[in-house]
């Protein structure tokens, strides 16, 4: 039997209807920017493997850093005993992330990182013996699919069988330069007629609604309103994190701190995966008491794991290197000119880019959207490049290490994609 045949036999693959679903492409490995299917044809990784294996897959310099640790201590117990990875990726996060943050918690993935955000959001104010029930987010945000991420998560078209158990959430759109006011006065009228306890937001770009990139300005005055109401900041940079936006974090676009940082992904340069939940003193303080219940009753049997840890730090030594920033600003600079040159192609509605991320929607009708994406999927992976549309959203975002070549190909996959919408 075929691979993916004994595939179809045995496996439950995540979003997807297995009664309309055609066969999976077996992959059988991947190098760089590039993923090799069984009969070796090459497929350019335009979304970096959804934002993970930014540094490249296979890198060297990776597999070595965990190899190494695996040989040295593969997992412990992370209540009670302790590690120098930990230490150390935890001594080199606090060195780059905003400046008020103070501690790392440790969790397996995005999703967790979130829900554990939400947690100690909802317990800090517990601890102080303020009962605060509500979440604000935004509309059209993801933060993850378990019940606290998927709560918080605005993209909810699949969530239907799970809304009737959500946690409270009141949300608010995006700011943008038309709307900022708007959305201000909305804010302040959540926070005045509920009792909130944080506000989820994915800083300055929504991966998973299209890339959509909203107004500094306003989520700078969104996050002042939430600090004057003792409303808990969570940023969700979990896509973001990284140098995906040309800075470390995209938090760094905005003058206020959020309480809490919620990181993955990136975070271990698509090898382990790994999340993390930073915060501030202020966060982290309210849990300190005599009373053993007002701690953090929170663990993943796998928190800190020390391969893991190895990937991040390997990862961040990277991440700063002269090549990555270089790679990171020579993407950037192409995505602009790329940009300029199809902003006015007639099927073209909207470009947008920031840092490595660029997105383009397609000029088309929303019924549509669905034989589109497919269709647009196809002519992709046809052409050699991985990309996965959302909506009529084509976005990209490959690995800092991608060849001017690569890139090339990835742009000529779309201005060819633009001859094929009706
Ligand atoms: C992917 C993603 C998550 C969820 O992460 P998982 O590791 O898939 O659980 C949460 N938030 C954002 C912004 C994401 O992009």
């Amino acid at each position: 039997m075929k691979l993916s045949e004994r595939d179809i036999e045995n496996i439950w693959h995540p979003l997807t209807q297995h009664r309309t679903a055609g066969p999976p492409l077996v992959i059988a490995r991947a190098k760089g920017s590039s993923l090799f299917d069984e009969e070796g044809n090459e497929y350019i990784d335009g979304i970096a493997s959804w934002y993970t294996a930014m540094y490249g897959h296979c890198n060297d310099t990776i597999v070595d850093a965990v190899t190494a640790q695996m040989k040295q201590l593969d997992q412990i117990v992370f209540t009670g005993f302790t590690h120098e990875p930990a230490v150390r990726l935890s001594e080199k996060l606090l060195g780059i992330l905003p400046e008020n943050q103070a501690k790392i918690f440790f969790n397996d993935n995005g999703s967790t990182s979130v829900e554990a955000a939400i947690k100690m959001a909802l317990q800090f104010h517990h601890n102080k013996k303020d009962k605060r029930d509500t979440i604000i987010a935004f509309e059209n945000g993801f933060h993850g699919d378990t019940f606290g991420a998927m709560s918080a998560s605005g993209l909810s078209v699949y969530n239907g069988p799970f809304e009737d158990f959500f946690l409270k959430v009141k949300r608010i759109p995006v700011p943008m330069d038309h709307n900022e006011e708007e959305v201000i006065g909305l804010l302040k009228e959540i926070i005045e007629n509920n009792a909130c306890a944080a506000f989820v937001y994915e800083p300055l770009v929504q991966g998973a609604a299209g890339m959509k990139i909203f107004s500094a300005k306003g989520l700078e005055k969104l996050l002042q309103l939430c600090k004057e109401h003792g409303v808990l900041c969570i940023a969700d940079e979990v896509m973001t994190g990284f140098g995906k936006t040309a800075k470390n974090f995209a938090s760094e676009y905005i003058k206020t701190n959020p309480d809490i940082i919620c990181l993955s992904k990136a975070l271990t340069a698509g090898l382990v995966p790994m999340g993390i939940t930073s915060c501030s003193l202020e966060v982290f303080d309210a849990f300190l008491d005599d009373d053993l219940a007002k701690g953090f009753f929170h663990a993943h049997t796998y928190s800190a794991n020390p391969p893991a840890c190895a990937a991040a730090i390997a990862g961040i030594d990277l991440l700063h290197s002269e090549e990555i920033q270089e790679g990171i600003s020579a993407i950037s600079k192409a995505h602009i000119a790329f940009a300029e040159r199809i902003k006015n192609h007639k099927k073209v509605e909207d470009v947008r880019y920031l840092g490595v991320i660029l997105a383009v929607d397609l000029k088309v009708e929303t019924s549509r959207y669905g034989k589109l994406r497919d269709k647009l999927y196809d002519h992709f992976m046809k052409s050699g490049v991985y990309l996965r549309p959302l909506g009529n959203t084509i976005y990209v975002l490959p690995p800092y290490v991608i060849k001017p070549g690569q890139l090339d190909k990835i742009y000529q996959a779309i201005l060819d994609s633009l001859e094929l919408i009706d």
